[in-house]
C-alpha cells in the first residue's frame, strides 16, 4: 500500500527559557507535522505565549533547539524565517493611520528586495488573502478604526499574505463571535487540509480547542503535561488538576469533539 509519508513542520527538543531568572519554559518537547493543526492550552501564565514566541524565532530559549523543517531557526535569516513563519501575537492594535489593503500589504515585505512598489503578484496575493478571510470590502477602511472581529480577520489577512508555511496564532478568536470564530477556523481548515499550511494556535477557550485542533498539548508551569489527540488531552482528570476546579467532559450525541463543562 502506498502511503504518504509524514513530513515534520516543526520540531522543538528541550527548551528552556527564562525571564531575567524566572524560568516561563521546562524542557518541552514538540513535533509538529505538515498541514496538523495543534491547539496549545493551560492555565493563565503556563507559558503558552512564550512556547509560540519561540516557535516564531522572537524569543531564543536558553537551551533546547528548534527545526522548521529540517533547517534549525536558528539558521534562518529574518526574511526566511518570515516567508516560513507569520506569528500573530494577541494585540494588533495600531495609531498608525493605515488602510487596510495597507496592513495586508505588509504581509509581502519578505518577498520585497526594495521599498519600490507593489508589484502585479503582490497584489494577487494580497487580494487573495483579502478574499479568503471576507475582509475585500473593508479594504479602502482605516484599520484602526474597525472592530476587534475585524481587526482580527484582517491580520490573519496579513498573516497570509506572507506566504507562510506555519501560522503561528495567540488566542485569535479572543475577539470573535461564535459566527465568526467558526468561519475563521473554516478558513484554516481549508488551508491545512488544501494548502498544507500548518497551524498553531493557542486558546483559553477549551470547547474551540477541542472542536478546531487535530491535536492537543496541555502546558502548565512552563512543563508540557500531556499531549495527544483531542480525546487524550480533554480529560476530566488531568484538566480538574492543572485547572484547579470541578470539570465535567461531556460527549453529547452528534457533537464531534468532547465538551467541557466547570463545575
Ligand atoms: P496567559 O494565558 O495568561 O496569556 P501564558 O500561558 O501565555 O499566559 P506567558 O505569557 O507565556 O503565559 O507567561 C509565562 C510566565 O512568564 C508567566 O509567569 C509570566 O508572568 C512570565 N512572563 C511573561 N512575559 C514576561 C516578561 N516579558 N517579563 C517577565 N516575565 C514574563
Amino acid at each position: 500500500m502506498n502511503k504518504e509519508p509524514t513530513v515534520n513542520a516543526l520540531r522543538a527538543n528541550g527548551l528552556h527559557f527564562d525571564y531575567d531568572g524566572i524560568e516561563a519554559l521546562s524542557g518541552i518537547n514538540l513535533v509538529v507535522r505538515k498541514g496538523e493543526i495543534l491547539g496549545i492550552i493551560g492555565p493563565n501564565g503556563a507559558g503558552k505565549s512564550t512556547l509560540l514566541k519561540a516557535l516564531a524565532g522572537v524569543l531564543k530559549p536558553k537551551e533546547g533547539k528548534i527545526w522548521i523543517g529540517e533547517t534549525p531557526l536558528d539558521e534562518l535569516d529574518r526574511m526566511e524565517l518570515a516567508k516560513m513563519i507569520a506569528w500573530i501575537p494577541q494585540s494588533q492594535r495600531t495609531d498608525i493611520p493605515l488602510k487596510v489593503y495597507e496592513v495586508v500589504a505588509l504581509g509581502r515585505y519578505p518577498y520585497k528586495r526594495s521599498l519600490l512598489g507593489l508589484t502585479h503578484s503582490d497584489h494577487v496575493e494580497i487580494e487573495k488573502a483579502l478574499r479568503i478571510t471576507n475582509t475585500l470590502h473593508l479594504k479602502d477602511r482605516l484599520f484602526q478604526e474597525l472592530s476587534g472581529g475585524e481587526t482580527q480577520r484582517v491580520i490573519l489577512a496579513r498573516a497570509l499574505a506572507q506566504e507562510p508555511e506555519i501560522l503561528l496564532l495567540d488566542e485569535p478568536t479572543n475577539n470573535l463571535d461564535l459566527k465568526h470564530s467558526v468561519n475563521f477556523f473554516k478558513v484554516l481548515q481549508n488551508l491545512a487540509k488544501k494548502e498544507g499550511k500548518t497551524v498553531i494556535w493557542v486558546s483559553h477557550d477549551l470547547n474551540l480547542a477541542s472542536r478546531f485542533s487535530e491535536r492537543l498539548i496541555l502546558i502548565d508551569e512552563g512543563k508540557l503535561v500531556v499531549s495527544g489527540t483531542v480525546e487524550e488531552v480533554i480529560n476530566e482528570e488531568v484538566l480538574q488538576q492543572v485547572y484547579g476546579i470541578g470539570i465535567r467532559v461531556l460527549r453529547p450525541p452528534l457533537v464531534s469533539s468532547p465538551v467541557v463543562i466547570p463545575i
